[in-house]
């Protein structure tokens, strides 16, 4: 299989090429050349099958060759190591929960299964690989928990001084020894800027193997197709059309829902559903992208005015507007409705959910209003990550289901200016 560069389709490369890049020289996303159509038996065997199993089958198209199969199989069931439940609300409304891994994030299942896959790469072709990531919470988190421990590569995160929660910090900081948090004397996008400094940065880019960690990297996106799969394998008697809400950020999530539905998965929509940072729904409704600052949300991981994804979107359609509009629904929501949201689902279905997954239920209740069907919303973070908010809603208090206990191992940590030259000197000595 060979990953192409949106912005420029005649460059092919490898799958190793693809993952240690995360993006090509003209910053254009790879994406894979071809994807396969899994046949109707495969549908019909995938209900008597694992979620591991389901994960090996759905994800061996795509990196076979290049990784052999008993390696595949050792990263994906070592990557969806915890279970993802399907929950009925009623009678046709289904809540999927991607949120039992390690850090309580849906993004533990990308972060693990790249880990998977850097590990196997640093092995065949005996180099080392820093892993370089900008985080506002979430994503650090998974990252460093996936990583931790993995020879042969070291991660440096960016995070900003100040403004992640405290889980998020302690997930920062107690991972190990191999992971570099580092505190920025700055906001999320100046960290951000740094980042892509470095990954632009040539003569850097000689010196050391500098690979992303974010949903840009098609190695973390991808894997997130298989619980799509596994949501459907879980459903029975389904009488009517499914869709599926997905809380959407950066827009990776979706991404890899609609490739699953390339791969022949029986979807009839799929719902993009964000907060105020509405450049999708809307482009959905006019024709027009228009990328904006982003703006702060209860919803905080999905506060993204420019979504990296959203040309792989389009690319997924040929650019084809009408059957992007075939395929995606488009809705967004305010704080105040995803508060009443939440209050809706406590009070309706005893249902508590965290923010990100109430702006999902809204955009499925949106579109079911208008056409009958059997309706999945995705959960992404687990409520206990967003105690303020649950009980702001519903007068419920939750906690993680685990307290911090000691950690065992340490992350490298400390605060650094908002400067590149510091940062570069920096990577430039991690190996
Ligand atoms: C990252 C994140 C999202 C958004 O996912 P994308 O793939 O960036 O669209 C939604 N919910 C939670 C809890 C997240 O951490």
């Amino acid at each position: 299989m060979l990953y192409y560069n949106i912005n420029n389709p005649v460059e092919k490369v490898s799958l190793f090429s693809a993952v240690m890049r995360s993006v090509s020289e003209n910053t254009g996303l790879y994406m894979p050349e071809t994807i396969p159509c899994f046949p109707e038996s495969f549908f019909r065997e995938m209900r008597d099958n694992e979620l591991p199993g389901i994960a090996y089958q759905v994800t061996r198209p795509l990196m076979t060759p290049d990784i052999p199969d008993e390696s595949i199989k050792l990263i994906t069931s070592d990557a969806l190591n915890f279970d993802i439940p399907l929950e009925r609300l009623d009678e046709n409304i289904y809540v999927l929960e991607l949120f039992h891994g390690p850090t309580y994030a849906f993004k533990d299942v990308g972060a693990r299964f790249l880990a998977g896959v850097l590990g196997y790469i640093t092995q065949s072709l005996n180099r080392k690989i820093t892993v370089l990531v900008a985080t506002s919470g979430d994503t650090g988190g998974a990252v460093a928990n996936a990583f931790a421990g993995k020879e042969g590569i070291k991660v440096v995160i960016l995070y900003p001084s100040g403004r992640v929660s405290r889980v998020q910090e302690f997930q920062l900081k107690y991972a190990a020894p191999n992971i570099t948090a580092i505190e920025l004397e700055g906001d999320f996008d100046d960290c951000q800027r740094l980042v892509r400094t470095a990954f632009a940065d040539r003569e850097l880019n000689e010196k050391i193997i500098l690979t992303s960690a974010n949903s840009i990297n098609f190695a973390r996106l991808f894997p997130q197709s298989v619980y799509y799969f596994y949501a459907l394998a879980q459903m029975e008697n389904i009488t009517s059309p499914v869709v599926i809400s997905v809380p959407s950020g950066n827009f990776g999530n979706l991404t890899a829902g609609l490739i699953a539905s390339k791969m022949g998965l029986p979807v009839s929509r799929f719902i993009a559903s964000t907060n105020i940072n509405n450049s999708v729904p809307l482009y959905l409704e006019t024709g027009k992208f228009v990328p904006h600052p982003s703006y702060h949300t209860i919803s905080n991981a999905m506060d993204v005015g420019n979504p990296g994804n959203f040309q792989r979107m389009l690319s997924l359609f040929g650019n084809d507007y009408s059957q992007i509009k075939k395929a995606l629904a488009g809705y967004w929501f305010t704080d105040e409705q995803t508060i009443e949201a939440m209050h809706e689902l406590y009070e309706k279905y005893s249902y508590i959910a965290d923010p990100h997954s109430a702006v999902a239920y809204l955009g499925l209740k949106s579109y079911m209003a208008g056409a009958p069907s059997t309706g999945i919303f995705l959960a992404t973070a687990h409520p206990g990550k967003f105690p303020e908010e649950v009980e702001k809603a519903t007068g419920v208090k939750v906690t993680l289901p685990v307290s911090d206990s000691e950690p065992v191992w340490k992350s490298e940590h400390f605060k650094a200016p908002d400067d590149y030259n510091f940062l570069r000197e920096f990577l430039s000595s991690t190996f």
